[in-house]
């Protein structure tokens, strides 16, 4: 789950991590209280979306003057902002951050990431901050470097010593930069978290350091442990189908490809992928339904499927387990009840009542091409989508 900036420097904040003092308003009329709170003339003014890139895109403005402050946040609040990371939609803004202006005498980049190889958070520092990583990762890769660390959050400190030196700090800043280090890293570990990123770690003109940007996501899996987090959901930031799965406790990814998947178990719905891909044809999401889906969750997802216009055929893969084949045709059979199917839908059901779903979709009357196995699904669905609908029957029995 991501969430904004001002969260991810709230929880840092509370590590110890030196964050300029800001407010956050959402409200253009409480601009000036916040201003005056902070105690300062010039500021910067800071969109608040689930995205990086804001500052190429106009999402990150001076004001000179709490006139400008004001004038900037105004014009932010309800914007619709579209960055390198949002897609073509862009994000609205429901907040702005009013943020004190440092001046910035050296930025650099600090992330911290799972390196799911090597089974360890991985620290990845550069004295070139400001811009993205990937570009630096791809144009200079020798300026980054990576360095895993404990999964109990601590860091040796030779590692810090080594972090420091790297990004040219000595004295006083060496010291700085290794305390930083060393509770990023914590606060990494303790809040489950998937991603951590200070772009741009700063360094103003009397030398102290500061986390100008704070990007934070936090493993789903694990945000039962930390409540307070698990209320920074923020639904404005995701799309409409997004908003749904999370609702519904659904795995739902939207991906480019044309072919509709509903499969329950995320191994499967990896290799249901997987084979689309094969057989020439692209997925157009990635959704798990999960173990014991109810009928509505079912209908839900199909729902969900619907809503992408780039849908040309639907796949279902089924392997029922715990999840019940007649609930899943039930729940199909509902859906299609209220809404309107007009893409070829391809069923390949397997497991747990089978005979009992296949019975379901029979008596329902509707249009499906049936599909004895994985493969053979995957085929017919790209055939599918490409127009080529291929022989519409029953369930063999
Ligand atoms: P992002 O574009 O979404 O990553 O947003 P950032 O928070 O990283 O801001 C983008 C850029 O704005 C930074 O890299 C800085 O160059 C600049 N910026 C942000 N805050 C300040 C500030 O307090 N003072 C100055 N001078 N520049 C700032
Ligand atoms: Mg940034």
């Amino acid at each position: 789950m991501n969430i904004h900036e001002f969260q991810a420097k709230e929880i840092l904040q509370a590590y110890g991590i030196p964050i300029p003092e800001f407010k956050v308003v959402s409200d253009f009329k409480d601009v000036m209280n916040a201003v005056q709170a902070l105690g300062v003339q010039a500021a910067v003014v800071k969109v608040q979306v689930h995205a990086g890139g804001r500052g190429k895109a106009g999402g990150v403005k001076i004001g000179k003057t709490p006139k400008e402050i004001e004038t900037l946040a105004k014009a932010m609040i309800g914007m619709k902002l579209v960055t390198k990371q949002t897609g073509k939609a862009g994000i609205v803004c429901h907040k702005v951050m009013i943020s004190k202006l440092l001046d910035i005498a050296r930025e650099y980049y600090v992330g911290i990431v799972i390196d799911r190889k090597e089974a360890t958070p991985i620290l990845m520092v550069s004295p070139e901050g400001g811009t993205e990583i990937e570009e630096l990762a791809e144009n200079s890769p020798e300026k980054i470097l990576k360095v895993p660390f404990g999964l109990d959050g601590t860091i040796s400190v030779k590692k810090c010593h080594e972090i420091a030196h790297f990004l040219g700090f000595t004295g006083k800043q060496k010291e700085m930069c290794e305390e930083i280090i060393r509770n990023l890293c914590k606060a990494f570990v303790e809040n489950d978290m998937d991603l951590l990123e200070i772009n741009p770690l700063i360094e103003d003109k009397e030398g102290t350091l500061w986390a100008l940007d704070a990007k934070i996501a936090v493993d789903d899996n694990a945000l039962f442990r930390h409540p307070n987090i698990a209320l920074m959901y923020d639904p404005s930031q995701e799309t409409p189908e997004e908003a749904i799965a999370h609702d519904m406790d659904l795995a739902y990814i939207a991906l480019e490809g044309n072919i509709g998947c509903m499969v329950n178990g995320a191994g499967l719905a990896m290799a249901t992928m997987d084979l689309i891909k094969h057989h020439g044809g692209m997925p157009a999401n990635f959704l798990d339904v999960g173990g014991g889906a109810s009928r509505e969750k079912v209908s839900k997802s199909f729902a969900l499927i619907l809503a992408d216009k780039n849908v040309k055929a639907i796949l279902i893969n089924i392997f029922g387990g715990i999840m019940r084949c007649d609930i899943l045709a039930e729940g199909i059979v509902a859906a299609a009840g209220e809404l309107d199917i007009e893409v070829p839908l391809i069923v390949r059901l397997e497991g747990t009542n089978v005979e009992k779903g296949k019975e379901v979709l029979r008596k329902s009357g509707l249009k499906i091409i049936s599909a004895d196995n994985l493969t053979e699904a995957a085929e017919k669905a790209v055939k599918a989508a490409l127009g080529k609908e291929g022989s519409y029957g029953h369930f063999s029995k």
